[in-house]
C-alpha cells in the first residue's frame, strides 16, 4: 500500500512538472530546497482556486471584506504576537543518517501508524461480518482496536503535555522509549530535542549600523489584526464581521521533503472573523461546517476529508481542528480553524499602546473582539485537488488514458479549439471561435498531431472540453465538442459554445 501512494505521489510530481504547472525554483542551478515555481498552467488553478475561495468568502458574505496587508511588517509585531518567543518546532538530528526530523511529527506518525492498524481489524470485521457489522459496537469491545486506540491517546497526550510544559527532554524520552527510528535509516542513535524558531529575518535599509531588523511574516493574519481598526471604522463594520486576505508567508520549515505539501515561501488564504466574547466557540462551530462545505463543493469525495480536533493548543487559541486531507502520503492537515480568544488584539494594543476596541451599540459598552479564524494553504489546495485529479483509466478498447479530472471551475484551460486537419480554413474557423471564447474564458489552440492525441493531451493537461472544427462545420456552422471526464462527444452549434462551457463554470452552480 504505502509503495501505492509513493508510487502515485511520484507520478503527481512528475505530472506536476511535464504538463507545466510546477517547476523547482531556479531549477537551472538544481533548485532551492522547499521553493517551488508555479508555471504556465500551475498559475492559473492556483489563480482560480484562490478566486473560489475569494468569492464564496468575501462576495457571499456581506459582513466579510477583504485586505492586502504587505509582507513587512513593523517588527514589534512578532513580539505581540509571540511569533519572536514561541513560533518554534521541536527538531532531532539523527547522529548516524545526519538527517533532521521534528520530534512532534516523529511521535504523530507513530500514532497514526496505531490507528491504520485498529482501521484495519475494522476493515477487516467490516468484511467479515456485511451488513450485521455493529462499527460502534465492535470499536468499543474489540481488544485490540481497543488497545490500539487507548495507546495512541496516551502517546499524543503526554506529547501534548511534553510541549505544553516546553519539556523537551520528556518528547526525547518519549522518542526512546516507543523505539521510534530514523523513517530513512532505522537508525535510533538520536540527538537531544532542541527548539528552533522558523521565521526567516531580513534588514530593512541600507547602512549596517542604522538598519533595522525585520521579518518576512510566517503568517497572514497578523495584517488582519493590526488592521482591525481601520478596516472596522472605514468600512462601517457592525460585529461580527470578517476580514479576509490572501498572501505570501514564509518559514524556514526543518522537514520539507513533501514536494509543495511544506514549502518555505507559501501562500495563505486567511478570514479572521471578530465576534462578541463568549460567542466564539458557537461562530467557531459554524466555521468549521462552513467550511468543510465549502470543500465539498468541489465534488472531490466526501471520504477524503476528515476534522482533527487538536489536543494541543496554540498559546492563543480556546479550541481549533484541522481539516485533514488525504493526500497519496495519507490524511495531512489542509485547513486549520481556530477560536483564537482575544489574544493577538490584546497583545497589539498592550505593546502599541493604542486601543483595538468595538463599541456594541446594543450592548452599550466597548470590548476587544474576540476572533475565530480559517486559515488554509492555497499549495495544500492546489495538491490536493491535483493529486486527486490525476487518474490512470482504462478504456473500453484495453488502452489506458492518463486524465486530470480537475473540477471544471478550478480547471486552467476551459477549452481547446482544434481544426481537424491545418487545410481547407479550418484553423480559420477554429481561430475566430478563439478570437470570441477568450473574452471570457481562458481558450487555447492546438493544431498539432492528430485529433486523438490532442485529445488525449488535453485530458492529460486537464482541459474539461475540447471544441473539434471539422468539415461540416463549413456547411453548417456546428462543431464536435468533447467532455473530458466521459469522453462524450456532441454535435452543438458555435453559437452554443460558449452557453455550454459558461453553464459549467458558473460559480452559482458550484458554489449554491
Ligand atoms: P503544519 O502542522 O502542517 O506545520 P501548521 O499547523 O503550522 O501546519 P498553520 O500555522 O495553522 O499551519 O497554517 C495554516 C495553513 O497554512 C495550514 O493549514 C497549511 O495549509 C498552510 N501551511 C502552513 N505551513 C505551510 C507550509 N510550510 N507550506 C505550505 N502550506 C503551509
Amino acid at each position: 500500500m504505502a509503495n501505492n501512494n509513493d508510487d502515485q505521489f511520484k507520478k503527481v510530481i512528475s505530472h506536476a512538472k511535464e504538463y507545466g504547472y510546477i517547476f523547482a525554483s531556479s531549477e537551472i542551478y538544481d533548485g532551492l530546497s522547499a521553493v517551488y515555481d508555479y508555471a504556465q498552467n500551475g498559475v492559473e488553478l492556483k489563480k482560480n482556486i484562490r478566486e473560489y475561495w475569494w468569492r464564496s468568502m468575501v462576495y457571499l458574505n456581506q459582513n466579510i471584506v477583504g485586505i492586502d496587508a504587505a509582507i513587512l511588517m513593523h517588527p514589534t509585531t512578532w513580539k505581540a504576537s509571540g511569533h519572536v518567543d514561541a513560533f518554534n518546532d521541536p527538531l532531532i538530528d539523527n547522529k548516524d543518517s545526519k538527517k533532521r526530523y521534528r520530534a512532534d511529527v516523529l511521535i504523530e506518525d507513530y500514532a497514526e501508524k496505531l490507528e491504520q492498524k485498529a482501521q484495519k481489524e475494522i476493515d477487516k470485521a467490516k468484511a467479515r461480518f456485511g451488513d450485521a457489522f455493529d462499527e460502534q459496537q465492535f470499536v468499543t469491545t474489540h481488544p485490540r482496536v481497543v488497545r490500539y486506540r487507548e495507546h495512541q491517546r496516551e502517546i499524543l497526550a503526554r506529547l501534548a503535555r511534553s510541549l505544553e510544559a516546553e519539556d523537551l527532554a520528556d518528547v526525547k524520552s518519549l522518542i526512546e522509549e516507543l523505539e521510534i527510528s530514523d523513517p530513512d535509516t532505522g537508525s535510533k542513535n538520536w540527538t537531544e530535542v532542541r527548539q528552533f524558531n522558523l521565521m526567516f529575518g531580513t534588514k530593512l535599509g541600507a547602512s549596517a549600523d542604522s538598519a533595522t531588523s525585520l521579518y518576512l511574516r510566517p503568517e497572514t493574519a497578523q495584517g488582519i489584526f493590526v488592521n482591525f481598526l481601520n478596516v472596522q471604522k472605514t468600512g462601517r463594520m457592525k460585529i461580527p464581521f470578517g476580514i479576509a486576505q490572501t498572501g505570501k508567508a514564509f518559514r524556514n520549515e526543518i522537514v520539507a521533503r513533501q514536494f509543495i505539501f511544506r514549502m518555505r515561501e507559501f501562500e495563505q488564504m486567511e478570514m479572521q472573523f471578530f465576534v462578541r466574547p463568549g460567542e466564539e466557540l458557537t461562530w467557531y462551530e459554524h466555521w468549521k461546517e462552513a467550511r468543510l462545505k465549502w470543500h465539498l463543493s468541489l465534488g472531490m469525495g466526501e471520504e477524503n476529508y476528515r476534522f482533527h480536533d487538536h489536543e494541543k493548543l496554540a498559546h492563543y487559541a480556546n479550541a481549533a481542528a484541522d481539516i485533514e486531507f488525504k493526500f497519496p502520503f495519507g490524511f495531512k492537515e489542509l485547513e486549520g480553524i481556530h477560536s483564537r480568544t482575544d489574544f493577538d488584539l490584546k497583545a497589539h494594543e498592550k505593546f502599541s499602546g493604542k486601543k483595538l476596541q468595538f463599541f456594541d451599540p446594543e450592548m452599550n459598552e466597548n470590548y476587544v473582539p474576540y476572533v475565530v479564524e480559517t486559515s488554509i494553504g492555497l499549495d495544500r489546495m492546489f495538491l490536493a485537488v491535483l493529486s486527486t485529479a490525476l487518474q490512470e483509466e482504462e478504456l473500453e478498447n484495453g488502452s489506458t488514458r492518463t486524465v486530470l479530472k480537475i473540477p471544471s471551475i478550478l480547471a486552467p484551460v476551459k477549452a481547446a479549439v482544434l481544426p481537424l486537419v491545418k487545410k481547407d480554413g479550418l484553423p480559420e474557423i477554429a481561430q475566430a471561435i478563439i478570437d470570441d471564447l477568450q473574452w471570457d474564458f481562458n481558450v487555447a489552440y492546438d493544431e498539432k498531431d492528430a485529433v486523438g492525441r490532442r485529445y488525449r493531451r488535453q485530458d492529460a493537461a486537464g482541459t474539461p472540453f475540447c471544441i473539434t472544427v471539422d468539415h461540416q462545420t463549413k456547411d453548417d456552422n456546428t462543431v464536435t465538442i468533447r467532455f473530458r471526464d466521459s469522453m462524450e462527444q456532441r454535435r452543438i452549434a458555435i453559437s452554443e459554445i460558449s452557453e455550454t462551457i459558461g453553464e459549467s463554470i458558473s460559480f452559482k452552480k458550484w458554489l449554491s
